[in-house]
């Protein structure tokens, strides 16, 4: 059976020019990138290469680029590298909307004396300045927003709350694992973002590979490593270097500046944009009871979270698995999880709407064709579980 891959917020394919880009790291050039000899010399300037590509994506300093294992540990270092050795009083603003990396690394510090405010959202699933403003305090050292949710896709207004912050006297971290290449990003000096001081980046979303990531330091933050080792990433993060994956970060960075040129982002008429606008008014127009979490927002292009009244996400996701569609219900970081997914609860739905909710991401290798394959699957396996749900039969036998 030909698999339909609908996860793409979980994890994107590894594009095969990434992976060719990294194949002779792995076999030929397998120096170490802290020697002195030629092959080490070979693998360091790949990693110098890497950084440049990367730091052209982002519009920083190829200075300010520290290359770690991915979005969780980008996340740790932000919060940890700033927060754990910062003079009480300390006070420490992060969102109840927050991937896990942030959020248990928040209530790790609160361990440790830092007083940590969690933000509310609004129904829409955004973070309003407002909150902010209400929140912020001469003692706040850091503040965490992340860009757009991994499961409704929303967008944050970023350079306002990082200007925010900034008058406060704060730092400002985001976590932009979800927009890296769907978003133009500026952090120079001048750019949109530029009250933004540290930025996660996680490889396995951007069509490299997992295990890799990075954190854009601004120049003059100060940030305590979390690993102590050798001198490697300017003392900022011990270990040797993950060359072959750094390559690969690096490409992607590549590939995405080409398609953010080409496309016409924030939101507009994208290619992605347009099939994941198919999809969700496929889905719309053919099953009642059902609804679009964070409808009217800014979204990301590639993510469509809705709701079906009466079905439970789990046994939707499984019942499109078998048909060939992978789709996710709440975050597949948390997978194993039978809670309902905190994102969409502080968000103001109920936990039967929660578990109820099923997050189609597309990835730039989605198909028109396959767009209409999902959505000759969907309504007919949404129908069947309702037939076995006693809410279902209650609503639909009793007049309203
Ligand atoms: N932050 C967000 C918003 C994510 O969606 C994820 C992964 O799903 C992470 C952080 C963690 O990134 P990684 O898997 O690279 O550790």
């Amino acid at each position: 059976m030909r698999r339909i891959y609908m996860d793409a917020n979980a994890t994107t394919p590894l594009l095969p020019e990434v992976f060719e880009a990294m194949r002779p790291f792995f076999l030929e050039h397998y120096g170490n990138a802290s020697s002195i000899h030629q092959q080490g010399q070979f693998a360091r300037a790949a990693v110098d290469h890497a950084r440049d590509q990367i730091a052209h994506l982002l519009h920083c300093r190829t200075s300010e680029i520290v290359f770690t294992s991915g979005g969780t540990e980008s996340d740790n270092l932000a919060l940890f590298g700033t927060l754990e050795n910062a003079a009480a009083p300390a006070h420490f603003i992060t969102t109840s909307i927050e991937h896990d990396a942030i959020l248990r690394a928040a209530a790790a510090l609160a361990k440790k004396k830092i007083e940590v405010t969690i933000l509310p959202s609004t129904p829409q699933g955004v973070i309003e300045p407002t909150a902010l403003l209400a929140a912020i305090r001469p003692e706040t050292k850091l503040v965490s927003v992340m860009f757009a949710n991994n499961e409704t896709g929303v967008i944050q207004p970023i350079a306002a709350l990082a200007a925010i912050a900034h008058a406060s006297g704060a730092l400002f971290h985001t976590d932009a694992v979800q927009v890296v290449g769907r978003l133009p990003l500026d952090l120079s000096p001048k750019g949109a973002l530029k009250d933004v001081d540290l930025l996660t980046i996680s490889g396995h979303k951007i069509y490299a590979p997992k295990g890799i990531g990075a954190l854009f330091v601004r120049r003059n933050v100060r940030l305590a490593p979390m690993l102590y080792g050798g001198s490697h990433e300017r003392q900022r993060r011990a270990g040797t270097e993950n060359v072959a994956g750094i390559v690969g970060l690096g490409k992607a960075a590549e590939l995405a500046n080409i398609w953010l040129a080409e496309d016409s982002p924030i939101d507009g008429p994208t290619h992605l944009t347009a099939l994941r606008d198919r999809l969700e008014q496929g889905i719309l127009s053919q099953v009642e009871e059902r609804g679009v979490n964070g409808e009217g927002a800014p979204r990301v292009s590639n993510t469509s979270s809705l709701y079906f009244d009466h079905v439970e996400a789990e046994a939707l996701v499984i019942a499109l698995d078998l048909k060939g569609l992978s789709v996710s219900g709440g975050s597949a970081c948390q997978s194993g999880a039978t809670e309902p997914s905190h994102v969409l609860t502080a968000m103001g739905l109920s936990p039967a709407r929660a578990r109820a909710s099923i997050r189609f991401s597309l990835s730039r290798l989605t198909t028109a064709q396959e767009i209409d394959e999902a959505l000759a699957l969907i309504p007919a396996a949404v129908a069947r579980l309702r037939d076995l749900s006693p809410t279902w039969n209650k609503t639909t036998l009793i007049p309203a």
